[in-house]
């Protein structure tokens, strides 16, 4: 699943190898999917996309989100984006296939749930996740500083949840899940069950830290190993902490890496640094 580092990497190389081009031709909801979400109905894709032209790409939380001349793309945390040469080949199953005039295509499939959604300019696009995307800061923007996060996590219905409940749901921090939760946990030393209420001064702002540092280190390499970018290479930042590294030994004092059940997901800890 993409997160923020994903989410900027993917938009900086739309913004790079896609503006300009112009879309001739727009295929939608090609292959049947459960948990693909759309705005309005995919057939009418083709009318908003074709002949609209890629001015730009950003990436707001989870989302990567694409300006055309005509209209608006957003695509949530999910979907694989891919880009391909004239040649191909392109994958079967896709949700969303553009291409271009020069032949290439961009391809958007749904893993196991996504948004592929398209709204014509200036018509708005009413979504909660979005808004909130947009509205709070990044934590990689200056706003983010340690006032703001030990604020953030001031309040008593905040402070009695666990770390994983605290910093990766409810969008409480833009772009930041599970995934990228491992690591900036393991490099300040904390559990994801140890609630915030049981932090001292000291352990909030090396959280702080961390998690500034992390997603920082993360977004410079181009996203995390565990997941690809648009040319379906991995991300430059070696995740230290997940499904790959499961058993094998902490980087910092050779103990194996734990793998956890814990609040709809898995954790992955050090039992001995965390
Ligand atoms: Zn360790």
């Amino acid at each position: 699943m993409i997160e923020l580092p994903e989410a900027l990497t993917l938009a900086n190389q739309i913004s790079e190898f896609l503006a300009g081009k112009t879309v001739v031709s727009t295929t939608a909801a090609q292959s049947p999917h459960k948990f693909a979400w759309y705005h309005g109905d995919p057939a009418n894709y083709p009318t908003k996309l074709n002949g609209s032209r890629i001015l730009s790409a950003r990436g707001q939380g989870m989302f990567v989100e694409v300006a055309l001349s005509n209209c608006m793309l957003l695509f949530s945390d999910g979907v694989n984006l891919r880009l391909h040469p004239s040649a191909g080949p392109i994958p079967a199953k896709h949700q969303l296939l553009l291409t271009f005039e020069d032949g290439t295509s961009l391809s958007a499939s749904v893993a196991m749930y996504g948004g592929v959604v398209c709204w014509a300019k200036p018509e708005p696009f009413e979504n909660s996740y979005y808004e909130t995307a947009q509205a709070k800061p990044s934590p990689l923007s200056e706003a983010f500083d340690e006032a703001y996060f030990r604020a953030l996590l001031a309040p008593e219905s905040v402070r009695k949840l666990p770390l994983k409940a605290a910093l990766a749901t409810e969008q409480r921090i833009p772009g930041l899940g599970n995934g990228c939760l491992q690591d900036i946990l393991w490099e300040a030393r904390l559990h994801p069950r140890c609630k915030v209420n049981a932090l001292s001064d000291a352990e909030l702002q090396q959280l702080y830290i961390s998690l500034k540092l992390t997603l920082r280190e993360m977004t410079q390499a181009g996203g995390r190993s565990t997941e690809k970018d648009l040319f379906g290479q991995p991300g430059g930042y070696q995740v230290r902490l997940c499904a790959q590294t499961k058993g094998k030994p902490c980087p910092r004092c050779g103990s194996p890496i734990v793998k956890e059940a814990y609040l709809g997901g898995s954790v992955y800890t050090c039992p001995t640094c965390q």
